[in-house]
C-alpha cells in the first residue's frame, strides 16, 4: 500500500492568502508530492522483484486527489482507493485514516514519502506506525525486501552516515530523495490507467473522525532577500562580517 498526496508543484510559486490563513491554491499547478512518488516507484519495483503481486495506492483529499491516484495507476500501480474530503486533514487524520485502510487491505508494507512539500509536517508515516503498531523505518534510501521472510532491510539516512535497520512485516517506511528515481508514466499506460480500478470511500464511511487538532495562527512569507555587496578583498568581507553584520 503506497499513501499518495496531491500539493502544490514544485516548480508553482507559492502565494500566501493575504488574511494569512494559508497559501493560495487557486489557478495555481498541482502534483503529487515527490516523496510520494518516489515511495509509488519503490512499491512498483518490489512487485516486479516479485516481493508482492499488487500495489495499492491511497489518497485523501478533495475530488481532484483522484487526478493524482490516476498518475500512480500510470506509473503502475495495479489499483486505487481515494478517501473523498473536503475538510482540511492534518497529518494525525491522514494517519488515522491510513491506519482504518490498513487494517481493510492488511499489507505486508506501507510506503509513504518522509515529508509531503506542502505542509513540510514529517509526520503521517511516524504517526501511521504508532497507530497500527507496525515497526517504521523512516527516511529510507534503500529497501531490501524479503517476503519469505517476512522481513526488510532499510538503509536511513542519519546525520553524518547511514543505518541500516531490520524490520519485521508489516511494517511502514516512508522514501528518502535518494530511494530511486522514479519512471515517467508512458502514454500507453496512461491510457491503460484508465481502466483500473479507482475505489472511492469517506472518512465516515472508516469510521474516522478527522477534525483538526491543531490551529493555524498565522502563516507569512520570508523576508524579502536584500541586494548582496562585492567586496574587493578578504580584509574587507572580514570587516564587514566582524562590523556591520557582527557575525564573527
Ligand atoms: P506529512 O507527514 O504531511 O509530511 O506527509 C508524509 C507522507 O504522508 C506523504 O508523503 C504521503 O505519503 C502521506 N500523506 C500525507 N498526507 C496525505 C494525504 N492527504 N493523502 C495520502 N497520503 C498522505
Amino acid at each position: 500500500m503506497v499513501a499518495v498526496k496531491r500539493v502544490l508543484d514544485y516548480t508553482a510559486r507559492v502565494r500566501v492568502k493575504s488574511d494569512k490563513t494559508g497559501v493560495d491554491l487557486t489557478n495555481v499547478k498541482m502534483s503529487m508530492n515527490p516523496f510520494c512518488e518516489i515511495a509509488v516507484e519503490e512499491a512498483i519495483r518490489v512487485r516486479e522483484a516479485k516481493g508482492t503481486d499488487e500495489v495499492v495506492a491511497v489518497s485523501i483529499g478533495p475530488r481532484q486527489a483522484a487526478d493524482t491516484l490516476r498518475t500512480a495507476l500510470a506509473m503502475g500501480a495495479d489499483r486505487a482507493l481515494h478517501v473523498h474530503t473536503d475538510a482540511e486533514v492534518q497529518p494525525l487524520a491522514v494517519a488515522k485514516l491510513l491506519a482504518a485502510v490498513a487494517r481493510q487491505e492488511q499489507p505486508q508494507l506501507v510506503l509513504l514519502g518522509k515529508q509531503a512539500i506542502d505542509d513540510d509536517s514529517n509526520q503521517t508515516g511516524q504517526m501511521l506506525a504508532g497507530l497500527l503498531g507496525w515497526p517504521q523505518a523512516t527516511f529510507a534510501s534503500r529497501l531490501e525486501l524479503d517476503a519469505a521472510a517476512g522481513t526488510a532491510l532499510v538503509t536511513r539516512e542519519v546525520d553524518g552516515g547511514l543505518e541500516t535497520l531490520r524490520v519485521t512485516l508489516p511494517a511502514v517506511v516512508t522514501s528518502d530523495l535518494r530511494l530511486n528515481e522514479p519512471r515517467y508514466a508512458t502514454l500507453p499506460n496512461i491510457m491503460k490507467a484508465k481502466k483500473k480500478l479507482l475505489a472511492a470511500t469517506s472518512p465516515e464511511e472508516l469510521g474516522v473522525d478527522v477534525a483538526p487538532r491543531l490551529q493555524t495562527l498565522s502563516v507569512e512569507e520570508p523576508a524579502k532577500r536584500k541586494g548582496g555587496v562585492m567586496v574587493a578583498s578578504a580584509a574587507e568581507l572580514v570587516d564587514k562580517l566582524r562590523n556591520e553584520a557582527k557575525v564573527i
